[in-house]
Order: structure tokens, then sequence, then C-alpha cells
């Protein structure tokens, strides 16, 4: 997973920081020249109120305010010449003197006197006292003149008192038209220099910024990397540590069915071992020998069952152990079967042996070779009916001597079939099941026979019979595969 992207960050800071310093950058432009416009607008409404106050009320007089002054008479020769001298001076172009009801009183353009334009909100305003300004896009009709001399103007209406009035209301409203290129000029310059000023440094700025960006993109890219390489670890040791989990979960199970299926299968032989030794006390049976002699041969049988399951449990958790620790010696087949068939009791008698007398000695392990066969005819005397016989036979095969052991038992479905030899591994694992055992026999034989250097195969046919052979190598074969090593004793066995 990969936290971040260094080139995807490096550019979203390269586009993102072009978007940020252009809209810092308008935002400065627009907000500081906006307050210079004002600045400007204030400083021409100033000015005009100044203009107006100084001048007008001193000049014009009651009779002016009454009616339109005719542009013909003397009088407004002289009034136009106060006005052209001292008062339409730049920044100021035009005046305008208002009579309530709109009519132009007096105006430098002697064109627009004695027109009426109605009473219009400006005026009104004006007419309560309050000076108003603003800008003026020459729309009204009123501005008809001025349209064709300019753009633009600033326009400000003066509230005016003559000299010597005493009503409250204004006499009349001057209003007086700055040209709007005096103030628009300086916001211009501002706003060019601004630009400049801004387009430098914030790009100054940006690419001082980059170079900064792209190392701290590859270092945090590189940390990243390492983040992820470190998580990818943690997440494969919690994967391994996961499965050692579950492993040892089944272990813990298999131990757990292997405790309760081993107590089951010591206690019901002691059981039996118990029952018939305190039978043999009662005295009923005291001057009955046949009776004696049946209870003697089960305890017997019990006692032997009981020594191979212990040998079994013994054997399978001495094998890791012993593996590297084999006495090798030669060992005749003939006498394994004929000591093993002694241990078998009566059961013995189901067990038919037939080995060719020119049998190779083989050079073995004895106690291995003798514990695998013991299992081996344990399992086919064990999983097949009384009234059945099961067989031994060997024969050479190439540098191994073979031996197979088959009965005529229940036999083995072929899905089992690989699973047998697995440790703790029972077709019939159910309480209710009708044969004993723990299922370590034949994963005894498969471990021991490997550690012996040869194999163990089986053929089953369900309800038939089952045939296992196992392959033992007549001679040790040193480094072999499954022949880890031998003992002194294994030397001079070998040794000619
Ligand atoms: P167990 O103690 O149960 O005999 P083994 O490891 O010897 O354990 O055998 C595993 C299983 O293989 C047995 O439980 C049985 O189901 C099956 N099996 C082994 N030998 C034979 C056989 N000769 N005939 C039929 N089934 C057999």
């Amino acid at each position: 997973m990969a936290f971040y992207e260094s080139p995807r960050l490096g550019t979203r800071f390269a586009a993102t920081s072009v978007v940020a310093f252009i809209v810092i950058g308008i935002v400065l432009a627009f907000g500081i020249s906006g307050q210079l416009r004002k600045r400007e607008e204030k400083a021409a409404t100033d000015h005009a109120l100044f203009v107006a106050n100084s001048i007008l009320p001193y000049e014009v007089t009651p009779q002016d305010v009454v009616s339109p002054i005719d542009p013909a008479s003397d009088r407004f020769r002289q009034l136009n010449a106060v006005v052209q001298g001292r008062l339409l001076q730049p920044p100021v172009v035009r005046l305008k003197l208002w009579r309530r009801d709109g009519t132009i009183l007096f105006s430098d353009d002697s064109s627009l006197i004695g027109r009426n334009f109605g009473p219009e909100g400006d005026l009104e305003e004006a007419f309560s006292g309050e000076t108003h300004s603003g800008v003026s896009d020459l729309s009204d009709p009123e501005n008809i003149l001025e349209r064709q001399r300019f753009s633009k103007l600033f326009e400000t209406y003066v509230p005016l008192y003559l000299q010597g009035s005493r009503s409250s209301v204004p006499d009349a409203v001057a209003e007086l038209y700055t040209n709007y290129a005096g103030i628009q000029q300086p916001v211009n310059q501002l706003f060019r220099t601004l630009t400049v000023t801004l387009v430098l440094g914030l790009a100054t700025l940006y690419l001082l910024l980059l170079p900064i960006t792209r190392r701290v993109a590859k270092t945090l890219s590189g940390q990243n990397d390492t983040l992820a390489e470190q998580a990818e670890q943690l997440r494969s040791l919690l994967g391994r540590e996961q499965q050692r989990v579950a492993e040892l979960r089944e272990l813990n199970e298999l131990k757990d069915g292997f405790v309760a299926m081993a107590s089951h299968e010591v206690r019901t032989p002691l059981t039996s071992i118990i029952g018939y030794a305190k039978t043999l006390r009662r005295p009923e049976f005291s001057d009955d020998p046949a009776a004696r002699e049946e209870f003697l041969e089960a305890i017997e049988r019990q006692g032997d069952r009981l020594s191979r399951l212990v040998e079994n449990l013994l054997a399978s958790s001495r094998i890791e152990d012993e593996r590297g620790r084999l006495t090798l010696v030669p060992v005749s087949l003939v006498d394994v079967m004929r000591d093993l068939l002694a241990t078998l009791g009566p059961r013995a008698r189901r067990v038919v042996v037939s080995l060719p007398p020119d049998l190779p000695v083989v050079v073995s392990d004895p106690q291995r070779v003798e514990l695998i066969m013991t299992n081996l005819i344990d399992n086919a005397l064990k999983f097949s009916s009384p009234g059945t016989s099961c067989e031994v036979t060997a024969w050479t095969e190439g540098e191994s001597v073979a031996v197979s052991v088959r009965d005529q038992g229940i036999g083995v479905v072929q899905e089992h079939l690989d699973r047998i030899f697995d440790r703790f591994y029972q077709v019939d694992s159910s309480v209710t099941r009708g044969y004993s055992g723990v299922g370590l026999g034949l994963s005894l034989v498969k471990e021991l026979i490997s550690s012996l250097g040869g194999t163990v195969d089986v053929s089953s046919v369900p309800r038939e019979g089952s045939t296992f052979t196992i392959k033992i190598p007549i001679a040790p074969t040193r480094g072999g595969n499954g022949w880890p090593g031998h003992t002194r004793e294994t030397e001079a066995a070998t040794s000619p």
C-alpha cells in the first residue's frame, strides 16, 4: 500500500500553489486598488465640497435660485466668469445648479439652463441636507451633453446655503462633475505596479519553494517505501505467526484426542486383565485347569496388547532423537519372524510365513525391522476376522529384500489409502469403533522403514483384504537417502 506518491504530490503542489498564488495576487491587486479608488473618490468628493462651499454661497444670490438665469443676461455672464475662472479647475469639469423641482437654474453649459429633469433621488437627498456623490455612467437624460465629452464622470451633489440665508433647508443644490479619468489614473497605475510586483514576488517564491518541495517529496517517498516495506514484513510475520498459531492449535487438538484415545486404549486391556485375575481367584476356578488356561491366555493377550501399545508410544517418541543412531547388524528375517511369532501367543496360529530359503541376510537394525513387522502383522490380524489367515512372504528385489504382509480383512477404501500412514490417522476414529489402536502403528512403520533406507507400499481392496509391502536394503548405502548414519557395531558387522 502506497501512503503517498511523490510525483503526484510534486505536481499537485505545483498546480495548487500556482492557483493559490494567482488567487492571492488577484485578491491583493483588486483589494488594494479598490481601497485606493475609494480614497480617490473621497478626495474628489471633499474637493468638490470645498470648492462649492468656498465659492458658491458668496457668488450666488437669493435671486439666482428663484428662476433659471437667462444665458443671454449679464448676470449669467458675470456668474459664468466666476465659475469658469475659479470653480471649473481640473479635475472639476462641470457645474449644475439645481432647483428642488429638478430645474437647472445655472450651468456652465448654457443649453441646459431652464431644462427640467424632474426631482430625482440624488437631488432629493441633497435637498434634505446630505452631500451625495457617486460614479455616473452618464446614462441619465440630463447627461446628454456630458456623454459627448466623457465616458465616465464622478458627480457630487452639494447642498447650497446662500450667504445670509436663515433657512435650514438648502437654497439650491450644486452638482459638480469631476473627470473620472483623474481618479482612475492613479488606481490604474497602482494596479499595474502591484501586478508586476506581485507576479515577480510570487514567481520568485514559487521558484524557491519548488525545489524544497521536490526534496521533501523525495524524502517522504523514501520514508513511504520504507514504511511499506516494514508493513509488508509485518504482514508476512503476522501471517507466519497466524499459521504457527493454527498449527499449534491443531497440534493441541491432536494431543487432546491422542490422550483421550491412549487412555481408552490403556484402560480397556487393564480392565480385562483385572477382571480375569479377580475371576481366577474365585474358588470355583481353582480346580478347573481349562478355564484357568483360557483366562491366563486372555490375560497374556491383553498384556501383549498393552505392551505393544507402550512399545509403539515409546518408539514414536524416541524416533526423532534416534534417527541417526541405528544399530546395524546382519538381520535374518527368518529369525525376526520366529521371535515375533513367539510374542503373538495363540494369534500366531493365524500367521502363515513362507520365506524362501535363499533369502539374503540384510544389514539393518533388527529392533526396527521387528517393530515394523509387528505393527504390520498386528494390523493384519486386527482388521480381519479370526477365521482368516495372514500371509507373510518375502523375495529379493534388486538390492533390497521385499517383505509383504497380506490379510483377508476389511481392506481400506482408496480415499483413505494416502492418509493411513499419517500420525494418529484412523479410517474409523469414532469412540464406538470396533478396533483398538491409537493410529500410531503405520506412521511408525513409515518412519522406521525410511530410517532404514527402505520403503513401504500398500494395495487394498475393501472387504477383500490389504497387502502391505516393505523393501529393506540388503546393504546400507552410505550417504543414501534416508540412511543417515550407523554405529561402530555396524562397522564391525559389515567389515569382512
Ligand atoms: P491403529 O492403531 O488404528 O491400527 P495404524 O497407524 O496402525 O493405527 O493404522 C491406521 C489405520 O489404517 C487404521 O486405523 C486402519 O483404519 C487402517 N489400517 C491399517 N492396517 C490395516 C489393515 N491391514 N486392514 C485394514 N485397515 C488397516
